[in-house]
């Protein structure tokens, strides 16, 4: 009797434990963390779903918070700021500064110099650093050109070294290369879903806790809402555009901040916006940007070319051109559906 009595007890025990495990497990993972903080000149929002996701989102912001300390261009403790200031010294680089440079440089090769990491002299001069934006002059730009060109960037072990006047700017890649180092971080922790936005710089972990894909937002580039909506799993989706940061000159033209490296000018190429989905941040950020200065068709050409990403370009006169993997996700909002679209397919 007693005995029978003693396995009830164990059974019961069993049972409560294996329910407390089961419940433990389910409020582990369904708990969302969330941290909204400032940084690399931008709106950043964590949202993670796990264990010990609190600890996690702390972890991502305090990276996110160093990186921004070693890419910023501006700070005047950054390692940017310092090859920048070198007088055409070599300057010693931490692991991930040179991986990023490098990664910069390929992508700069790879796309023909349509992304230029040393366009900053350019940006400086139109103030869009500053916020004190100006048109300069031809000459002046001229002048400034001299100094722009990847090739002029040398790595040498662990060293970099730029001529005098060459400077770089990370603008157009560090927050993607960051979203990848985070996402890296994030799932070493254990965190199996969550998304991150990077000032518009997407990336999804996982799905969402309930299985179901991210929906993510598709900014109308010519006012406030949203066009569309982009479902994805495990991937990042990045979208550059002038609308993003602009200026209206005294002339009353719009001058935005991506600029092309052959005029040293605005980016004038009839797009309106480029949103970029692949499976690294990185690879969209540069992309982003770089197809952005090409334009409908070279970017068209791009694409054809590599077929590793997939993209959805909106042109200064309203119509969507788009690849079918980027169809297959994408869905547009019921007040835009007069929306003409187009898929970009063989020549
Ligand atoms: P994104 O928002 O990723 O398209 O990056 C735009 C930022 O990259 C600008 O604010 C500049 O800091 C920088 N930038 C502008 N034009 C270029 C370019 N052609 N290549 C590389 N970086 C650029
Ligand atoms: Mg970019």
């Amino acid at each position: 009797m007693v005995k029978k009595r003693l396995i009830s007890v164990i059974y019961l025990l069993v049972f409560l434990g294996i329910l407390g495990v089961g419940i433990g497990k389910m409020w582990g993972k369904g708990r969302e963390a969330k941290a909204s903080f400032f940084a690399m000149d931008t709106y950043i929002s964590l949202t993670l779903y796990g264990k010990d996701g609190e600890k996690a989102v702390l972890e991502a912001q305090e990276k996110m918070t160093e990186l921004e300390g070693l890419w910023s261009a501006t700070h005047k403790e950054s390692i940017v700021y310092a090859l920048n200031h070198s007088g055409g010294a070599p300057v010693i680089l931490d692991d991930e500064t040179k991986e990023l440079l490098r990664f910069a440089v390929s992508m700069a090769r790879e796309t023909e110099g349509a992304l230029e990491p040393t366009i900053y002299p350019v940006l400086l001069s139109w103030g869009f650093t500053t916020g004190e934006n100006r048109i300069p002059d031809r000459e002046e730009i001229q002048d400034l050109l001299k100094y722009v060109g990847y090739d002029n960037i040398r790595i040498h072990g662990k060293e970099a070294l730029l001529p005098s006047g060459t400077q770089l700017d990370f603008g157009a890649v560090a927050k993607g290369y960051a979203g990848d180092m985070l996402v890296e971080l994030l799932r070493e922790r254990g965190i199996t879903s969550g998304l991150l936005d990077l000032g518009g710089n997407i990336q999804a972990i996982g799905s969402k806790p309930d299985g179901s894909s991210w929906r993510i937002g598709l900014r109308d580039p010519f006012g406030d809402g949203y066009l569309g909506v982009i479902e994805a799993s495990d991937l990042a989706v990045v979208t550059s555009g002038n609308y993003e940061r602009f200026f209206v000159g005294e002339d009353g033209n719009v001058y935005g901040h991506i600029i092309d490296p052959v005029t040293g000018c605005p980016a004038d190429s009839g797009l309106a916006s480029v949103t970029v989905i692949a499976k690294e941040g990185k690879v969209c950020d540069a992309l982003s940007t770089a197809l952005f200065v090409m334009g409908l068709e070279k970017a068209s050409d791009y694409w054809r070319e590599h077929r590793d990403f997939d993209m959805i370009l909106i042109t200064e006169d309203g119509k969507i051109y788009l690849t079918e993997g980027a169809k297959s996700r994408f869905s547009l909002n019921n007040s835009y559906e007069e929306y003409k679209w187009e898929l970009i397919g063989e020549r």
